[in-house]
């Protein structure tokens, strides 16, 4: 979530610079088709494209369960998709925003396909229901140095749960794995799971033609937020997803449509690899130097972010802050020591 300035001045091109409106869908590709579901945040929408497999479609990725995003979905597939089934939906990873109407579809006849670690996640935390914040999160939360005041503010509140905005999710699913070829949608597309912004991050890449199926993992225009959560709070998502985009970076080419899941559709993904590469480089730079002064990943936004972070970022912001101080913790760039008040404190 860190932005992107030159991401818009260099060379990437967005061949659909005007988004579908609600209940509308854009053929991007021969048997593609781009449509969007709205979401309650300051990022308000997520892309969805919906493949044509002659007596049905798959899905890739579905939207968070709200009331809006439940009307969307149903005008989408009354309207552009012509009231035909959706047969198979494919997840790219198992954050709220993909997988919240999935269950849904699935009690509709629709199959689910997904990497093993995205069904888990997904499930899981669809059926872990809390009233209120676990001890383990309020750990976690200390030792990211929350301030004390949204700290006290978030323990009088329901915490937030997958459930209030995910369908249940049935039990099985088919397993995607690194190095699958799956075929939909007309053609054949290659499996390579990346890391970082969610763990085992599924993307496709056309065998037939130059469409490549993103989703968070790659994006134009704002960077994939990077964070650490309860659920495991030594993860080094920053070392995995630098990993991921050096990985990915050879397969880019200067033709690919890139069809991510949340901006537009782009095309220059040798430059966009490069430059989240390079961003991340970037932040972990200015943390260096910022770290030299001890102190906590929740006093860490203005060197990450360079910009005041709002009320309304502030979660995003603190998990993103954290996962770089964790980043340099794991690679042995910084001392981390625990506060008095339960904060890790780093020192590069
Ligand atoms: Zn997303």
């Amino acid at each position: 979530m860190t932005e992107d300035r030159h991401a818009q001045a260099a060379k990437l091109r967005y061949p659909f610079p005007d988004a579908p409106a609600e209940g509308d869908a854009i053929e991007v590709a021969p048997g593609v088709l781009w449509f969007r579901l709205p979401l309650p945040m300051k990022l308000d929408h997520v892309n969805i494209y919906a493949l044509d497999d002659g007596d049905g479609w798959t899905l890739i990725d579905t939207g968070m369960r709200t009331k809006a995003g439940i009307a969307a979905l149903k005008s989408v597939m009354e309207g552009p998709l012509g009231g035909k089934r959706i047969t198979r939906v494919i997840l790219t990873h198992h954050h709220p925003d993909h997988v919240g109407m999935a269950g849904r579809l699935m009690r509709d006849g629709a199959e689910l396909w997904a990497t093993r670690t995205a069904y888990l996640t997904a499930r899981m935390l669809t059926l872990d229901v809390q009233d209120t914040y676990t001890d383990e999160s309020v750990t976690f939360y200390k030792r990211a140095g929350m301030a004390a005041d949204v700290l006290e503010g978030r323990l009088q509140e329901r915490p937030f749960n997958f459930a209030d905005i995910c369908d249940p999710m049935p039990l099985g699913y088919h397993r995607i794995r690194q190095g699958d070829t799956l075929s939909f949608g007309g053609r054949r597309w290659a499996v390579h799971v990346g890391n970082g912004h969610a763990p085992e991050h599924a993307t496709f890449w056309s065998m037939d033609d130059n469409l490549v199926l993103a989703g968070d993992q790659i994006l134009p225009s704002i960077s994939p937020n990077i964070g650490v959560y309860p659920t495991e709070p030594e993860a080094d998502p920053v070392g995995e997803w630098l990993e991921a985009c050096n990985r990915f970076l050879p397969m880019a080419q200067e033709d690919q449509l890139v069809l991510g899941g949340h901006k537009l559709p782009f095309v220059g993904l040798p430059t966009r690899m490069r430059q989240l590469i390079d961003n991340h480089h970037g932040v972990l730079n200015r943390l260096r130097k910022h770290l030299k002064t001890p102190a906590t990943a929740g006093e860490c936004f203005q060197p990450i972010f360079k910009r005041e972070i709002s009320a309304g970022e502030y979660g995003l912001a603190l998990v993103e802050s954290f996962a770089h101080c964790q980043h340099l913790f794991h690679t042995g760039e910084a001392q981390r020591s625990l506060t008095d008040s339960g904060a890790f404190l780093y020192q590069t």
